[in-house]
C-alpha cells in the first residue's frame, strides 16, 4: 500500500481557531515523545510533514491536515504526560482537548497512540474511556515496535488493549523508522470510514 497523499491545512490553539469540519476527522493523540510526529510523516510518506523532536513539553498546537485531496483530516494534538511541564500547560491543555473533543463537528475516530515498551498510563486508561464514552471510535497504536522482539507484539497487544478497554482487533502494532504497519493502519482507517 502506498503511503496517504497529505497537506497541512492550518493549526490554532482552540477550536475557533480552526476551520469548520467537514469531512471525517481522525485525532491523533499520545503521551509527549511518543512517536506521533514520525507516526504522522510515515503515513504521509514524507519526511518533514511533522516535526520529530527530542524535546518533548514544548507549547504546540493543533496541526490540521487534509488527507487523499479532503476526503478526510489528519489532527495532530499536543502530546500529554510530560512530566516536566508546567500545572498551567497541563491545565491549558485540558481545557483546550475538552472542548476539540467534546465539540468538534467532524471528529469520529482517535488514534491513540502507546510506546509498545511501556506499560499503559492512567492517563491513557482514562482518555480511551473517555473518548469512547464521547462515541467516539478509538484504535490504540503500539509505536516502536522495531524496539521489542516481534514474539512479543501479541501478548502485549492483549495487555494493552484490556487496559485501554478495546478489543485487541483495535490495537495495531507500528514502526514508523522500520516501516512496518502502515497497511493495517490504512485498511483500519478506511473500515471506520466506510462504517
Ligand atoms: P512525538 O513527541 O510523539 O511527536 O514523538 P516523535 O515522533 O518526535 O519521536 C520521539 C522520539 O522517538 C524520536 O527520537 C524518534 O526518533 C523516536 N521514534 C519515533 N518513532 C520511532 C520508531 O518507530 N522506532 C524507534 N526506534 N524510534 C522511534
Amino acid at each position: 500500500k502506498t503511503p496517504l497523499r497529505v497537506e497541512f491545512v492550518s493549526s490554532g490553539m482552540i477550536n475557533s481557531d480552526l476551520p469548520p469540519s467537514t469531512v471525517p476527522e481522525f485525532a491523533l493523540v499520545g503521551r509527549s515523545n511518543v512517536g506521533k510526529s514520525s507516526l504522522l510523516n510515515y503515513l504521509a510518506g514524507q519526511k518533514q510533514l511533522a516535526r520529530v523532536s527530542n524535546t518533548p513539553g514544548r507549547t504546540q498546537t493543533i496541526n490540521l491536515f487534509s488527507a487523499e485531496k479532503g476526503e478526510f483530516l489528519l489532527v495532530d494534538l499536543p502530546g500529554y504526560g510530560y512530566a516536566e511541564s508546567s500545572l498551567s500547560t497541563r491545565a491549558h491543555w485540558q481545557k483546550a482537548m475538552q472542548e476539540y473533543f467534546e465539540k468538534r463537528d467532524g471528529l469520529f475516530a482517535v488514534l491513540l497512540l502507546v510506546d509498545i515498551r511501556r506499560d499503559i498510563q492512567p492517563e491513557d486508561e482514562a482518555l480511551s474511556r473517555w473518548f469512547q464514552q464521547l462515541g467516539l471510535k478509538v484504535i490504540a497504536i503500539q509505536t516502536k515496535c522495531d524496539k521489542l522482539h516481534k514474539s512479543k507484539w501479541n501478548t502485549i497487544r492483549i495487555q494493552h488493549a484490556k487496559k485501554l478497554a478495546l478489543t485487541p482487533s483495535q490495537v495495531l502494532t507500528v514502526s514508523s523508522d522500520k516501516k512496518i504497519g502502515l497497511p493495517d493502519i490504512l485498511q483500519t482507517m478506511s473500515g471506520l470510514l466506510d462504517s
